[in-house]
C-alpha cells in the first residue's frame, strides 16, 4: 500500500520529475535486496558455493513468484558474509567478481 501523502505528493508532478523518482525508488530496491541478506525474497536454487575467506558466493536460480512471467531469473552470484550478527549478501551478477576485502 503506497501511503496517501506519497500519492499525494506525485500528483501533477512533472513527467522529467516522475522519471527521476522511479530510478529512485530502483535503486532504493536494489539497495534495499542487497542488504536485506537472510530475507531476500522468492525461492533461490543454489547452482554452486564458493568459499572464499568470510565470504560465501553462491550462484543462484531465483523464482520470485508473484504472477512473475520472467522467472525464474538467472542464475545469478550472490555473496553472503556476516556482519553484525547478521547474514548480509550483495547481488554481483551473471559472472563472478570477487568482492575486495
Ligand atoms: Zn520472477
Amino acid at each position: 500500500m503506497i501511503p496517501k501523502t506519497i500519492r499525494d505528493a506525485l500528483e501533477g508532478l512533472e513527467l522529467s520529475v516522475l522519471y527521476e523518482i522511479r530510478d529512485l525508488v530502483e535503486s532504493q530496491i536494489s539497495h534495499q535486496e542487497s542488504l536485506s541478506g537472510e530475507a531476500l525474497p522468492g525461492k533461490r536454487e543454489i547452482l554452486e558455493v564458493k568459499h572464499e575467506g568470510s565470504v560465501t558466493y553462491r550462484r543462484e536460480r531465483v523464482n520470485c513468484g508473484k504472477n512473475c512471467k520472467g522467472c525464474p531469473h538467472g542464475p545469478y552470484w550472490y555473496a553472503y558474509w556476516r556482519e553484525g550478527g547478521k547474514t548480509r549478501s550483495k547481488y554481483i551478477g551473471k559472472y563472478l567478481v570477487k568482492m575486495d576485502e
